[in-house]
């Protein structure tokens, strides 16, 4: 079992498991009222008693108290030094992006979420920023890519969709040794199972509207960074840019991550238990899973992260399959997005990696066969059930 220590934050100096530290958040609860469902805090501004004194916060877009709970809670978790939250996970990979200059070089996972590239390749290569796709589950070539421009290594680990495990203290490694910054984009395995700044990153990213909310019922995303140092450049720009998770957001964030730890172990169960039912199914060709011992990054998973998380991907023999699952699965919904407590299946080719060039996306294996299943906290057997007559196209 993990212990997380938090020293970091007045309120917080406990040891604790991290089941008991989701649960209990960083203050946790009102301290005036008592009030154990951490307060909405509704308002844009907060009165001064007088000049040059303040209650801590001013305006809501610089600092709000139910904002604040949850930033400091994920900080915890990640065991970062300060946490920020924003209004999607895009904005947070916004966010981050303005600590760079034109002429910067970033090396990032080819596998990549569709929005992410599309932010990087649409927006900012106008702002001269430079990025080389890499498969960065293959350490050598990361460490082909570095040139002398060079100040970022941005991962995702597990990718999406292709399931593919890079080796976040080789990477870190890597940025140590030309001074550059690795930043690890953790949606899929969120802190209950990967905590990157452990294992040597300086900053990492989530969209919370995935595990973290867990509900799809909001957005949100994460900033979290290692050090001081960086957390005020980071504050600098989210004051700045304000693309900040409103109070209500907030909470509704904080409120779905009290169950991040039984809802992921139950999705990971589900999943290894529909990843094994896949493989034996006679329409199937190739099951992406990270669980199953024969994929090609389960080594190291079990290396760096304590599950391997529920996200599947698989590949069926026939293109002309895919429409008929897509059109008969009944408790899996046919819908974008992953992570919450409802089974999703998506068409990355379609959906989540639209935005991604054909030939790129066919090199790394997102093909016309491809679909990719977020697996919820449904029965099991009713998960396999709804797939196995989707498959058979009845
Ligand atoms: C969904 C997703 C994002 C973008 O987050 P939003 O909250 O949709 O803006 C970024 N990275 C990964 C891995 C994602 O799955």
């Amino acid at each position: 079992m993990d212990i997380l220590q938090c020293d970091i934050y007045k309120g917080c100096d406990r040891y604790m498991h991290v089941e008991t530290e989701i649960v209990h958040g960083c203050k946790g609860f009102d301290e005036r009222t008592g009030a154990v469902s951490f307060p909405i805090y509704q308002s844009a501004t907060f009165r001064h008693p007088g000049p040059n004194r303040t209650t801590g916060y001013d305006y809501s877009r610089l600092q709000n108290p139910t904002r604040e709970e949850l930033e400091n809670t994920i900080a915890k978790l990640e065991k970062g030094s300060d946490g920020f939250a924003f209004a999607s996970g895009m904005a947070a990979v916004t966010t981050v992006l303005g600590l760079f200059s034109p002429g910067d070089h970033m090396i990032v996972s080819d596998d990549l979420y569709g929005g992410t590239y599309r932010l990087f390749e649409e927006v900012y290569r106008r702002y001269g920023l430079e990025f080389s796709y890499i498969d960065t589950s293959k350490i050598e070539l990361v460490r082909k890519a570095v040139t002398e421009k060079t100040k970022c290594i941005f991962i995702e680990t597990p990718t999406n969709p292709m399931m593919k495990v890079a080796d976040i203290k080789s990477i870190s490694d890597i940025s140590k040794s030309i001074g550059a910054m690795t930043i690890v984009d953790n949606t899929f395995l969120t802190p209950y199972y990967q905590r990157p700044l452990e294992l040597g990153a300086d900053m990492v990213i989530h969209s919370g509207t995935k595990y973290l909310g867990g509900h799809n019922d909001t957005l949100s995303g994460f900033v979290v960074v290692k050090e001081r140092e960086l957390a005020e450049k980071i504050k600098l720009i989210q004051k700045s840019t304000g693309a900040i998770l409103p109070p209500y957001d907030s909470w509704l964030t904080m409120r779905g991550m009290k169950t991040l730890g039984i809802r992921l172990d139950r999705q990971q169960q589900n999943a290894m238990e529909i990843a094994k039912w896949l493989k034996t199914n006679k329409h199937v060709e190739k099951v992406y899973y990270v669980g199953l011992p024969e994929h090609e990054g389960y080594e190291i998973s079990r290396k760096q992260a304590s599950g391997f998380g529920a996200m599947i991907s698989f590949t069926v023999k026939k293109a002309e399959l895919v429409e008929k699952i897509l059109e008969n699965v009944n408790i899996i919904y046919f819908a974008e997005s992953l992570g919450g407590v409802e089974s999703l299946i998506t068409y990355p080719m379609m959906q989540t990696h639209a935005a991604i060039p054909r030939e790129m996306r066919e090199k790394i294996g997102i093909n016309d066969r491809l679909l990719r299943l977020s697996v919820g906290i449904e029965a099991v057997e009713d998960l396999i059930n709804d797939l196995g007559q989707a498959i058979k196209g009845n």
